[in-house]
Order: C-alpha cells, then structure tokens, then sequence
C-alpha cells in the first residue's frame, strides 16, 4: 500500500463581506498584486487598500498581471517587493494574479534563484522568513488560494510551468462572494464548469483517498445546484457563495490528489488555440468520462451518491443550458480550423500524454486514445 499525505489550507474567512478582514491584518508594509483592470474598475482594490490602511500598513500596488502570467511579470512584481519590503503581501484578482503573486513572493523571499531553480517538485526552499500570504479569489475557478500550485508561462516559447511547492499555499485565502458575483456570464460558466473538472477528476484520480473524496463530493454536488442560477441570476448571493466555496473545496481536492486526462488534454488545445481553458474542459468531460467509465467504478458510485441516473447526460445537459457547444469547432470564441486541427493533431496528443496530470488518470490511455478522444471532442 502507497503512503499518502493530506494537507489542509491554513485559514479561510468566508462569507459576503469577508474582505473586510484584512483590516484585522497587523503589520507594516503590504504589496497588493492584481490583474488587469476588474479589480480596480469595481472598486475591490481601492477597499483593499483602504482596509489595510485602517490597519495602519504602508502600501504599494503591483497591477496589471496578465492573463497567463509571464515569468518577465512575476521577475518585475518581486522587483517592486525587494525595494519596498512588504510583511505582507495581498492578491487580489483571478487564478492568474494569485498565481503570479506567489511566485513574486518566492523570489522576494529568495532573489538569487533562477526560474528554473524552482521547477523541479520540491526544488523550493521555505517561505516566510520576510512576509506572509492573504489570497482573495475574484473568480470561482482555479482554487489558486486553496493550492500549493502556481502556473507561469515562458512567453518565448508558451510554455506553462507548473510551480509546485506546500510553502506556496496561502496563509489566509479571503473568499467574498460579493467579488465573483461581478463576473460577466461567459467568465461565471468557464470557470465554473473548471471547478466542476477539478472535483470531478481529483474524485476519479489514482491518488483519491476517503481523505479528499468529500471535498470532492460536495463541491460537484455545489456545482450542479448553483452553477445554472449564477449564470441566470449574477446577482443570486446563494448561488455565488455556493459556487465560490466549491472552487476552493475542489482545491482541497485537486491539491492532495491531482487532476487528469481532462486537465492533461485542455492544457494542449489551449496551448495551440487559446480556447478558453474552462470551455475546453466543460466540452471535452463528457467524452473523456465516457472512456475512463471503462477503468472505474467510481463514476457509478458517485451516481448513487447524487441520486443521479447518468453522469454524462447530466454534464450534457447543464452544458446546453449554459449555452456551451457540445463540440470544439462550434466554439464561437476561437474558430479552429479543421486543417490546422489535424495539422497539430498528432502532436497535441502526445503532449497531453505526456502531461503530469495523465499520471493519475484512471484510464491508461496511448497516444491513439488520446488522438481519438481529440476527435471526438471536435
Ligand atoms: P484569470 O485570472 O486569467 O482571469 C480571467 C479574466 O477574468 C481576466 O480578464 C480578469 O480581468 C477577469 N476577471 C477576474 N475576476 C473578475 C471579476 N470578479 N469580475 C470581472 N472580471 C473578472 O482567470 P482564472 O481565475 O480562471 O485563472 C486562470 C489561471 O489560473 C490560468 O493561468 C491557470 O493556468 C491558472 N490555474 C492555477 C491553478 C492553481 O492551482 N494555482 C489551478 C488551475 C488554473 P482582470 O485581469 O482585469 O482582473
Ligand atoms: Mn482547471
């Protein structure tokens, strides 16, 4: 028998309104992190900033992360970090803001390492000998607050790089639903429908243990409730604090026990074409689910849990009534061209293949299952 470790987040304060918390931070100095323009054009970051100065903190911004973060974004945020000195550093924003601020953080805490000193797993040294780490999600979706994960990309070749360190997990992830409740509905149902994927495949995943199956549970279960009312009804506060604490329920999940060929083949496709990555996962589960059904029982026993009849005419269904196409190439979004489509075809499966994520897959697919689930998913 293999031995397995659960970790748990440090702290989370949820609940409408929950932001003002970090009015309760002590300290001195805080780096505020965010993305583009939501954040600052809904007033968020100007509450940040004014919570923390109740709180007495001197503050500077570091904005303007783009979606995708780039290794030159995270180099010049830690930048701004070595010559303010912040003890605490706050992001604010989507998976991306929250993921460039963590990898700011470690080369605050440690300027003389490279890039690619802290690829490998377990490669990072600890964290929190200069400042610690509040994260508050302004999306329901990546569960960065929750994880010990950070991607960055090498914008010279588009690589993403999975950073994997348990230091990076946030000392206090603030959930405030009043924030993802301004999302616009296209970003509501991607990264909604990437929650659901999350808690779905760490549910199915090789290293799924009675540890992380209820977290797993409960958020799909959440999804399925409250995902179609937050994309009809914006401003349904029940619907949004369901789907905000699901995202960071299947955190807890996917951070002990990983995702899988879902996630694995999404990477590809969105690497090739820019498709949306929450998008991709929603039209390409039903497929995959319908191959892994053949190496797992746990799709049966996750019936019976729901009191559901059939998964994949569930997912089906939620899809066509969040107005999701059922096939890549009806993407609005992206147009992918079938040429190019085949073109790539070939490489893009065996780039998923070899994705960290295929490892804990139930299925053990080759790269012609692979190529065949991309076809079918097209
Ligand atoms: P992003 O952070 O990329 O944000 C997507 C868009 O939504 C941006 O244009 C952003 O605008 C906008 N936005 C964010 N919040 C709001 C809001 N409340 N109201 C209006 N607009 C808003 O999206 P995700 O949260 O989906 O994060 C995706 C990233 O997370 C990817 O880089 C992915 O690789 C990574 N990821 C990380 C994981 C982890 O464990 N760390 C796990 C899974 C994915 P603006 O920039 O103006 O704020
Ligand atoms: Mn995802």
């Amino acid at each position: 028998m293999t031995i397995s470790t659960f970790s748990l987040p440090r702290n989370i304060i949820y609940g409408e309104n929950a932001l003002d918390h970090l009015s309760q931070l002590t300290g001195k100095k805080a780096a505020l992190v965010t993305g583009g323009s939501s954040m600052k054009r809904l007033g968020f970051l100007q509450r940040a900033e004014d919570l923390l100065k109740q709180a007495k903190f001197d503050c500077i911004i570091i904005d303007n992360v783009e979606p995708n973060p780039s290794i030159e974004t995270v180099r010049r945020g830690a930048k701004a970090m070595l010559d303010f000195q912040p003890d605490w550093i706050v992001a604010i924003g989507g998976g991306s803001a929250l993921d460039a601020a963590k990898v700011m953080w470690c080369f605050y805490e440690h300027p003389h390492l490279s890039f690619e000193d802290i690829i490998p797993v377990g490669a990072m040294p600890p964290l929190r000998t200069k400042a610690r780490f509040v994260a508050i999600p302004s999306t329901s979706g990546s569960a960065s607050e929750i994880t010990a994960f950070s991607v960055i990309t090498d914008s010279r070749n588009h690589i993403k790089y999975p950073i994997v360190a348990a230091d990076m997990v946030p000392d206090i992830a603030i959930l405030d639903p009043l924030i993802p409740a301004k999302m616009p509905p296209d970003v509501t149902v991607h990264t909604g429908m990437d929650v659901l994927t999350h808690a779905l495949e760490a549910y199915v995943s090789t290293a799924a243990t009675s540890f992380t199956d209820p977290y797993a549970v409960e958020a799909i279960r959440l999804v399925f409730e409250n995902l179609e009312t937050a994309y009809l009804q914006p401003e349904n506060m029940t619907a949004r604090f369901n789907m905000h604490n699901a995202s960071a329920l299947a955190g807890i999940a996917f951070t002990n026990a990983s995702l899988g060929l879902v996630h694995s083949m999404a990477h590809k496709i969105g690497g090739e074409f820019g498709i949306t990555h929450g998008l991709a996962n929603a039209i390409m589960l039903p497929y995959i689910i319908q191959y892994n059904r053949l190496s797992t029982d746990k799709y049966r026993q996750l019936e019976k849990t729901l009191r559901i009849n059939d998964l994949i005419d569930v997912i089906r269904d939620l899809n066509r009534r969040l107005n999701i196409p059922s096939t890549l190439k009806e993407c609005r979004e992206t147009a992918i061209e079938e040429r190019k489509f085949n073109a790539v075809l070939e490489r893009m499966s065996k780039n998923a293949l070899a994705d960290p994520c295929t490892l804990t897959n139930p299925g053990h697919p080759d790269v012609e299952d692979v190529r065949i689930l991309y076809q079918q998913s097209y």
